[in-house]
């Protein structure tokens, strides 16, 4: 079936141009051993990654964590880290100065990342599979000369979709494009856009023409210091509070034809096509957050004495540690299978969103749970599952909320009996 596959793709690929033809079939072949493992069975490559971010975020991010969580801002160390491992362009080709890196890569080092703050998660995540994928995908040439090789290492990005009178239905949205000669003039507003504070450019999704509805919203880069474009402060937040996420006001801004990002019209395809796969990274961070509450917390169970033993013994709280590392695993392998399908180029939405709802469904109990183990010390701000807590409630929110999850699985289930 993968060799059918395989010639199938390769057949489908003959047009593309030599250089991406050759790494898009490696990837592909790499897809397609890694889908006849286990899932958890990494590439020499992936699990060389896996340990160097596990490293990187212990020694260089761990320290910044209170600091960055007290001045609500992701800061200039850790973005230099960041920049300068190659976590800022993970599967962006090397021709742009990426790391060229497969999505499961991309995977694994968010969980690594969020196991120490989901707010780096968060910035990493975004960065990587929302923006840097629609620059990839479906930038021009010119469009990704100039803006990949910044994107991979000094210039954070944000995607602008959400917007105050349209969330869910986020094509809905209200913000305009009117074509002025050469130009675009853009008006309106967006909502709870991540890492805002700190991005050199913006992925706008605006409409070119009402009268066609969903179908006119286009897709424009406009960059951080465009006149009539403002970033407002950020918003005060439950939960990843470093990662910024700010309202932007868009008032007369002019952008030339040049910054559209794919074609007119193509809008929603592009942002329909991003979520999907931009929900595996978000059960990622989900994933990771969950198992960093978990590795922080045993380690407690094992030395704290109660009844004169440690409180692991309990077989009550035996039973109760299992069943989350039960769930936990669950988490990760409903992740890295909507991965390994979508590098694989077979249908993964629907395990998509089962990722993305279960994981952040995990995380939330996850931290309920390590916080009750801890006892009175968990309640507190001098251990970090308290911040877990908070930081976890955001998984059931954003690319899509839980209930909008259940619904692309059960439209999927709806589909499948009525075909
Ligand atoms: C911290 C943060 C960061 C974000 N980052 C970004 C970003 O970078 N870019 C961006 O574009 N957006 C971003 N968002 C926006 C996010 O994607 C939206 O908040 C989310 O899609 C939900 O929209 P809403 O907040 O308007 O809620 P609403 O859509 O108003 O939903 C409210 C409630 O109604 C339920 N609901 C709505 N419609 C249905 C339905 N059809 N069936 C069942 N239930 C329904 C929802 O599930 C939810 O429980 C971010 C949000 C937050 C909080």
């Amino acid at each position: 079936m993968a060799t059918t596959l395989l010639t199938q793709l390769i057949k489908n690929a003959r047009n593309v141009p030599s250089r991406t033809f050759s790494v898009s079939i490696r990837r592909l072949k790499e897809g397609i051993a890694a889908a006849q493992s286990p899932l958890t069975q990494l590439s020499d490559d992936e699990a060389a990654m896996q340990e160097t971010v596990s490293r990187l975020a212990k020694e260089q991010i761990l320290p910044h964590v209170k600091t960055m969580e007290s001045e609500k801002k992701i800061n200039d160390t850790v973005l230099k880290v960041l920049f300068e491992n190659g976590l800022m362009g993970i599967q962006t080709p090397s021709e742009h100065n990426g790391s060229e890196c497969n999505f499961l890569t991309a995977v694994l080092i968010v969980e690594e990342l969020s196991k120490v703050d989901p707010s780096v998660g968060a910035l990493v995540d975004i960065h990587n599979t929302l923006v840097n994928s629609v620059y990839i995908r479906y930038g021009n040439k010119e469009q990704k000369e100039k803006y990949l090789p910044r994107l991979c290492t000094d210039m954070v990005g944000s995607f602008a979709l959400t917007e105050p009178s349209s969330g869910s239905d986020a094509f809905a949205l209200k913000t305009t494009a009117k074509k002025v000669g050469n130009d675009y003039v853009l008006n309106g507003s967006k909502m709870w856009i991540s890492n805002s504070d700190l991005s050199g450019v913006f992925l706008v999704m605006a409409n070119t023409d009402t009268s066609k509805g969903y179908k006119g919203i286009t897709c424009f880069i406009v960059d951080r210091n465009t006149p009539g474009f403002t970033i407002n402060k950020p918003e005060d937040k439950l939960g990843i509070v470093a990662s910024g996420t700010c309202m932007l006001t868009l008032e007369d801004v002019k952008v030339p034809s040049s910054h559209i990002l794919g074609e007119v019209g193509q809008g929603y395809k592009i942002a329909i096509d991003i979520l999907n796969e931009g929900r595996i990274g978000i059960a990622a961070q989900m994933l990771g957050l969950a198992q960093g509450c978990f590795d922080a917390t045993i380690p407690y169970t094992l030395e704290r004495q109660q009844f004169g033993k440690s409180i692991f013994s309990f077989q009550g709280m035996q039973y109760q540690i299992a069943e989350l590392a039960v769930e936990i695993e669950g988490a990760r392998l409903l992740t890295y299978n909507a991965a390994r399908l979508l590098e694989t180029g077979v249908p993964y939405i629907k395990q998509a969103a089962m990722a993305k709802f279960y994981a952040s469904e995990v995380a939330q109990r996850a931290t309920i749970k390590c916080i009750d183990w801890m006892g009175g010390v968990g309640f507190t701000k001098d251990f970090p599952q308290e911040k877990f807590y908070r930081d976890a409630k955001i998984g059931s929110i954003y690319e899509g909320t839980s209930n909008i999850q259940l619904s692309t699985i059960a439209k999927a289930i709806q589909r499948q009996f009525s075909s």
